[in-house]
């Protein structure tokens, strides 16, 4: 029998692996120690937080995002790569956010120091909270890092016993040879004074020195000018006024000795933390008090300090202020409080500092916060807000408007939490309807004439389709195809500049999350299926009075038509249904249409040529086959004129290799349309054996097969496991896919 390790020998190795961990980390250094560390980086060391955030974006990196109106970067922090199982809090799209977000930091950086809050607007819901929680996981991660290493100090007092040990009778000399009290164990060290505010240990340094401190470290390591590198806090950063009164008070006892002043200096790393409220800060909107200070009591441990400073009263800065040092703090819904609770920040956005009573405390965080956009509209019509104004940063952020980015939300945040099958469609459908909420018609006096024309009766179902994957309506000719396909950017950022833009009315995720799990109670269906979502948007929608976006007026081409809204995604429902059923049916190969259609475009484009085809069995030329080009045109529906048809289809490829060279020439990707018609028409010939096999699959799965035959069991459970492997459906959402079909689409076909 293998021999389990004890729990003694585990604990054993767990602790010399926090040892490890602990001494690798260089968590305690003396201020020498510290200096050596610093100069072998200064640029790294010196930062202040909007470098630190800046580095801390460039260190995950970025990836290039094509969407269908645009190229954008996406900051991979907000992905939270560096944990899985932080994956469901990443942030969702918002890629414009995001690049407004780092040019802003950037700004910051080019600036010297942080000198707006970034303020995030948008409707309620859209992820601006989401957006400052990844910064705030990236911080915590990227300071767990060698290079994000971040350090504080406090100040250390040895015992009365181990400074007699270590003076010793001559006290002067035998005194310098202590280089530092920082390595000191607990036990011999009387009291510690934690510096809230982190200073930067460089402060102990008088901001003369430092510079030309910094500047001969800039000389050594050939960096550009000291500004250029070294942010306004390390240039100009003083001491906050308890580590000055200390450092006073210790100068005062060793007669003017800044090296024995320093041996009290224990320099420490830290790292950023939201649970304990390190460097990373939320301040909602009910608390008003930010910062403050308050007297420090005569403790115990405030008792064994050295006389000289027991004699001084010490106020210590406590706060959300405080407490954001080295990081980022938010302000979630800022403009919630009156105005008197934030005015403050105008001036200390402004200096960088906040008065408190006895001390006014240097800032080093990146403040950011956020706005619904009615509170934003009241705050603009405030006297006050023209010089707010020059203080923030105003960053839009919009809902989703690709309804693919929208289902990822429903997919990560709500699915995890339904206990039911999750039919296929169902987050489809609820993201389909919440972006079709948001759609705005086009203003097609803002375009050129070919654009204009091509958006004139642009519905808004289809204006859903060209942002999702970039598809303009087939009822376009294609050169009108073409001109909107060019113009979805400027489309997408029409609105940019209206109060009322694209993505700010609408339905919100977190309305549309609350359908979705009160759909997934449907007692009607056994799983979370579509229909119990549409039924459920459906009561949403009668909620007139809660909602903004269901008093709009409806507008041509469908825009703010909810009830249209729900009739369209029921009828692409059961239009999905059937090609998914087609699919899975069995009747049809796949491959089959795709391939009779690679034929039919080999064989036109012989014909044309007015050549002849050579037979891959026999090895003889051969006139195109004229009988099979007809039927597929007949399948086509092909009106008028086969042989012009042909001609233009030729034209259509030789457009289309134009416009995309060296891609290979296949008929399915050049026309998908005709595919999709090919397929359906074959179908529609087949459509009596669809119909028998969706009435039969309700048959099976609902009442045990009654009245069919061995044979067509087998067939119809070869169906369904079909539907299972290729589309994730399970007996009960196929049956309730099948009899919503036989209702709606086979009625006619179907004796009962
Ligand atoms: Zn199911």
């Amino acid at each position: 029998m293998p021999e389990t390790p004890s729990v003694t020998s585990e604990i054993g190795a767990i602790a010399e692996s926090v040892e490890r961990r602990f001494l690798n980390g260089r968590r305690v250094l003396a201020f020498s120690e510290y200096l050596d560390l610093f100069a072998g980086d200064p640029v790294r060391f010196a930062r202040d937080a909007s470098v630190y955030l800046r580095d801390c974006f460039d260190h995950y990196g970025s990836t290039s995002k094509e969407e269908p109106w645009g190229t954008f970067t996406r900051w991979n922090l907000f992905d939270l790569p560096w944990d899985p199982r932080q994956a469901p809090h990443a942030l969702i799209g918002q890629e414009q956010v995001q690049e407004e977000i780092y040019r802003s930091i950037s700004n910051f950086v080019r600036e010297g120091r942080p000198n707006r809050l970034i303020l995030l607007h948008g409707p309620n819901g859209s992820a601006k909270s989401t957006i400052v929680a990844c910064m705030m996981r990236g911080l915590e991660h990227y300071s767990t890092l060698d290079g994000g290493a971040l350090y504080r100090f406090n100040w250390v007092f040895p015992s009365s016993k181990t400074l007699r040990g270590s003076l010793g009778f001559n006290q002067k000399e035998q005194g310098s040879q202590v280089g530092t009290y920082a390595h000191l164990p607990d036990d011999q060290i009387d009291a510690k004074l934690l510096v809230e505010v982190r200073d930067h240990p460089l402060f102990l340094v008088p901001v003369d020195e430092r510079r030309k401190l910094l500047e001969r470290m800039r000389k050594d390591k050939e960096v550009a000018s000291p500004s250029e590198y070294f942010c306004d806090w390390i240039l100009r950063g003083e001491l906050s006024h308890k580590s000055q009164q200390v450092f006073e008070a210790l100068l005062a006892s060793y007669n003017g000795s800044y090296t024995e002043v320093l041996k009290h200096v224990q320099v420490e790393r830290y790292f950023i933390s939201q649970r304990y409220r390190v460097g990373a800060v939320t301040i909602g909107p009910q608390m008003t008090v930010d910062a403050g200070e308050r007297q420090i009591t005569m403790d115990r441990s405030l008792a064994s300090l050295p006389a000289s400073l027991q004699a001084i009263t010490l106020y210590e800065a406590k706060g959300e202020l405080v407490d954001a040092a080295g990081g980022v703090l938010e302000f979630s819904d800022l403009l919630k409080r009156p105005l008197d609770a934030f005015k403050y920040l105008q001036l200390t956005v402004e200096t960088g500092e906040v008065s408190l009573g006895a001390q006014n405390v240097q800032l080093n965080c990146v403040m950011t916060g956020s706005a619904n956009e009615l509170h934003l509209d009241a705050f603009r019509e405030h006297p006050e807000f023209a010089s707010f104004r020059g203080r923030m940063e105003l960053i839009r952020t919009p809902y989703l408007r690709s309804f693919v980015h929208e289902q990822r939300i429903y997919d990560t945040h709500v699915l995890p939490h339904i206990r039911r099958h999750v039919a296929p469609h169902a987050t489809t459908m609820a993201a389909q309807f919440a972006v079709l909420s948001r759609m705005r018609k086009p203003n097609t006096e803002k375009y050129p004439r070919a654009l204009s024309t091509a958006l004139a009766e642009l519905t808004a179902v289809e204006k859903l389709d060209l942002y999702a994957t970039g598809a303009a309506p087939e009822r376009l000719e294609p050169e009108a195809q073409k001109v909107l396909r060019a113009g979805v950017r400027a489309v997408f950022e029409e609105s940019d500049s209206y109060p009322i833009y694209e993505g700010r009315i609408g339905a919100s995720p977190r309305e549309i999350s609350v359908v979705m799990f009160d759909a997934a109670q449907a007692t009607a269906y056994a799983c979370l299926s579509p229909l119990a979502v549409l039924d459920e948007i459906e009561q949403l929608c009668t909620r007139k009075g809660e909602f903004e976006w269901l008093q709009q007026d409806a507008q041509v081409g469908g825009y703010h038509d909810v009830k249209l809204f729900r009739e369209t995604l029921f009828s692409r429902l059961l239009g999905m249904w059937e090609q998914e059923l087609y699919a899975s049916s069995g009747l049809v190969a796949d491959a089959q249409y795709d391939e009779l259609f690679e034929k039919y475009v080999q064989h036109v484009s012989v014909w044309t040529k007015k050549e002849r085809i050579r037979n891959s069995h026999t090895g003889d030329y051969q006139e195109p086959d004229e009988a099979m080009m007809r039927e597929v045109e007949r399948l086509l529906d092909v009106k008028g004129d086969a042989h012009e048809a042909r001609k233009t289809l030729i034209s259509g490829i030789a457009a289309w290799a134009i416009d995309h060279p060296g891609q290979k020439v296949e008929g399915r990707i050049v026309f998908p349309n005709f595919l999709r018609r090919l397929r359906d028409a074959i179908f529609g010939d087949k459509r009596a054996d669809i119909a028998k096999q969706a009435r039969d699959i309700v048959v099976l799965v609902r009442d045990g097969g009654a009245g069919l035959d061995t044979n067509r069991r087998a067939s119809v459970r070869e169906v369904l496991a079909q539907l299972a492997s290729r589309f994730a459906y399970c007996d009960n959402c196929s049956a309730d896919m099948a009899s919503m079909l036989v209702r709606k689409r086979y009625s006619d076909l179907i004796v009962h």
